[in-house]
């Protein structure tokens, strides 16, 4: 089989532009900096890679080595942008510095394989880096398979390294770099756009389980951790209502009875332990999901939480607001439904407000 090696990398280039192109039009509607910095590093790698087939001149291949290089640190800084951390950091210089000195100076020196064995390697290194960036990050499957993508360039690299050196003008080192470049480059791409697809999927997801005043889970958000309505493991459920809190709305107006909201779940969570929550399921209605089993256990430390929030009043608009509640707690146990958990908690909560309220009935 021939290869027509000017005419594939110049469809790769000019799959890159208008890769880079649908970034640079995403990044004129968003503003998002990692638009940004992705749409340059392929317009960067679209240049570097059509480059490669006009010219071997060392000077000109070093500055095409460098700009390979520049254009997987800009992969780096705009994931690192993506992730809302400052994208600028060391290795935008590092690698692309040392590929370009160290090629010059080899190949001044007359190594030009050993030259390219450098550039090569640091390339490889480079983008390793990127990909594990993505790998450790915070993210889903999109996220991992694109660190795995940029990953799987380092051992292509890295034999295309061997083979360079094995055999004098070696084809096959070019093949390999041809192939793996147009597969993993395109893969990375589609992976750039599925990480961004998923992380708005992601936010838009909690969203939609969080209430928005208090931060906390809503109603949704707590059904959605008994899938398919029944309780998993032995759970203890309290059931908290706010008392009178249409008299603390009459006294301290809306925003005042909202910043009592606010209060009560930020008071609440300061005694959750990991893997417990607290839910908004209406108005002034709060479900909290302990790991507690025993009944008393889960009482006693539900009376905390009353304790806390009846003996520090919520200070509001240098006014103190008194804010009490009252708490019905049930004991779920293991594949019962969570609806009858939540009718038990309910009816302790009832006896709660009849008892006179600022108390816990279990
Ligand atoms: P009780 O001790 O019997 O629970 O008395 P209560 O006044 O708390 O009784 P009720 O449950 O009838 O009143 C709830 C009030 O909560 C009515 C409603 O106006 C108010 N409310 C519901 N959602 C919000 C909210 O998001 N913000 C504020 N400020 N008030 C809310
Ligand atoms: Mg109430
Ligand atoms: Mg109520």
């Amino acid at each position: 089989m021939s290869i027509d090696y000017a005419t594939i990398h110049l469809c790769n280039a000019l799959l890159n532009l208008s890769y880079a192109g649908m970034l640079l039009a995403l990044w004129y509607r968003r503003r998002e900096p990692h638009l940004m910095l992705w749409a340059v590093s392929l317009l960067v790698v679209s240049v570097a890679v059509y480059g490669f087939t006009f010219t071997r001149n060392p000077i000109v291949v070093a500055v095409l080595l460098t700009a390979i290089s520049v254009n997987i640190s800009l992969v780096w800084a705009g994931a690192r942008a993506f992730d809302g951390r400052p994208p600028y950091h060391w290795n935008l210089v590092v690698c692309p510095a040392v590929t370009l000195t160290g090629y010059l100076y080899l190949s001044y020196l007359g190594t030009r394989s050993g030259a390219a064995a450098l550039a090569t390697a640091l390339l490889a290194i480079n983008v390793a880096m990127a990909g594990l960036y993505l790998l450790r990050g915070d993210g889903g499957f999109a996220r991992k398979a694109t660190g795995w993508v940029l990953l799987a360039y380092a051992p292509v690299y890295v034999v295309s390294i061997f083979l360079d050196l094995a055999y004098d003008d070696s084809q096959l080192s070019s093949v390999l770099i041809l192939v793996s470049d147009f597969v993993l480059n395109n893969a990375f791409v589609v992976g750039l756009f599925a990480m961004m697809e998923e992380r708005a999927r992601i936010a838009l997801k909690q969203l939609a389980i969080t209430d928005q005043l208090t931060g906390a889970l809503n109603r949704a958000g707590l059904l959605g951790k008994f899938p398919d309505g029944k309780v998993s493991a032995a759970r203890t459920l309290l059931l908290a209502d706010l008392d009178h809190f249409k008299i603390i709305n009459d006294t301290f107006g809306h925003s005042g009875g909202d910043t009592a909201l606010k209060a009560f779940v930020s008071r609440a969570k300061e005694f959750l332990n990991k893997g417990e929550f607290i839910a908004r399921i209406g108005g002034e209605e709060f479900g909290i999901v302990l790991a507690a089993t025993s009944l008393q256990d889960a009482a006693d430390r539900a009376e905390q939480i009353r304790q806390e929030l009846a003996n520090a009043p919520v200070i509001w608009n240098g006014q103190s607001m008194p804010v009490t509640a009252s708490f019905g707690v049930a004991v779920g146990e293991r594949s019962e439904s969570f609806e009858a958990v939540m009718t038990r908690a309910d009816d302790a909560l009832y006896r709660a407000k009849r008892g006179g309220r600022n108390q816990v009935v279990a």
